[in-house]
């Protein structure tokens, strides 16, 4: 292995840890140098160089309170326009999607932050779809 200056901030970062695994689960945070597609503990899709997995989490977290901040930006909005008499809502469900939508984000991202991906984990479970029922083969 030839020595690069990445690895050097590794080891000053984390203390001797020579042989720093080098590719992290995004979720569950599974360490080693074996290369593979999905997390080889919990299964998850993420499973990649650890700067990718340490950015992704970045990533979802700007990205969930983004989201938080334009949902709940428009529910108080909304809010003040219907205490203005300039909107109308028949739907309590209006006000739980907006809120509930909004805080669930907000909560997903703050997580985010601490590393806690459960909502990226829920989406990307809910897009490859997994938990359902396996395709038969043709
Ligand atoms: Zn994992």
């Amino acid at each position: 292995m030839k020595p690069d200056t990445d690895g050097a901030r590794e080891v000053l970062e984390h203390g001797p840890a020579v042989d720093w695994p080098r590719y992290e689960c995004t979720f569950c945070r599974y360490r080693s140098d074996e290369k593979s597609a999905t997390c080889p503990r919990c299964g998850a899709f993420g499973y990649t160089e650890r700067a990718t997995a340490q950015g992704l989490r970045r990533a979802a977290a700007a990205v969930f309170l983004l989201a938080a901040v334009i949902i709940l930006g428009f529910g108080v909005e909304t809010t003040v326009e219907v205490f203005a008499h300039k909107a109308r809502v028949d739907s309590w469900i209006f006000w739980f999607g907006v809120y509930g939508l909004g805080l669930l984000f907000l909560a997903g991202g703050v997580s985010a932050m601490f590393g806690r991906l459960w909502l990226m984990r829920f989406f990307m479970t809910a897009a490859a779809g997994r938990g359902a029922p396996r395709r038969k083969p043709r």
